[in-house]
């Protein structure tokens, strides 16, 4: 099983098109969508590429080696060093240090809108229902660190928004 090379992202067919057709500044949406859409193709290749080091089918993956191998995966796509964790307030977070999205240079960075997107597709596509997701904390707007995603019901990430929102507000 041999990794991409070094700073090589790989990314569903699917996103790529969409890619192509977009104008110099995608907005927010626009690149969301993009990565929505390669959702369920990463979530074919994930399962082949688990079908390789292992018989299992990821259905019947214990859900903590299923963290680790969708860690892993993610990973071996180029997207940095990623874990994938329980998190009490959401389904899942991922957490991804030195993410690819943060290393793509231009004018006004305001997260990472494809990973988001790639995000939301794939876990929607693992689910069968409908998900939300939101990046926490982004290395590129000052954190340093990690970008840090929650995944969990439209719900719960609606809930944990409101509650950073007001928290934010009780600061300014
Ligand atoms: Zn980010």
């Amino acid at each position: 099983m041999n990794k991409p090379p070094n700073g090589v992202v790989s990314m569903p067919r699917e996103v790529l098109h969409l890619l192509i057709d977009l104008p110099g500044e995608a907005d927010m949406e626009t690149l969301r969508a993009a990565g929505d859409a390669g959702g369920n193709a990463l979530l074919d290749a994930f399962a082949q590429w688990s079908k390789q080091s292992a018989t299992d089918e990821l259905a019947d993956l214990p859900v903590d080696v299923f963290r680790e191998r969708a860690a892993e995966f993610l990973g071996y796509c180029g997207w940095g060093d990623v874990s994938v964790a329980s998190n009490s307030d959401a389904l899942i977070e991922v957490s991804i240090a030195d993410c690819w999205e943060t290393r793509r240079k231009h004018g006004e960075q305001s997260g990472c809108h494809l990973t988001t997107g790639l995000l939301h597709g794939f876990f929607a596509a693992l689910a069968g229902y409908e998900l939300g997701v939101m990046e926490l904390e982004c290395a590129e707007l000052g954190s340093g660190g990690s970008c840090r995603f929650v995944i969990g019901t439209p719900e719960m990430v609606d809930s944990i928004y409101a509650e950073i929102s007001a928290e934010a507000g009780d600061k300014g």
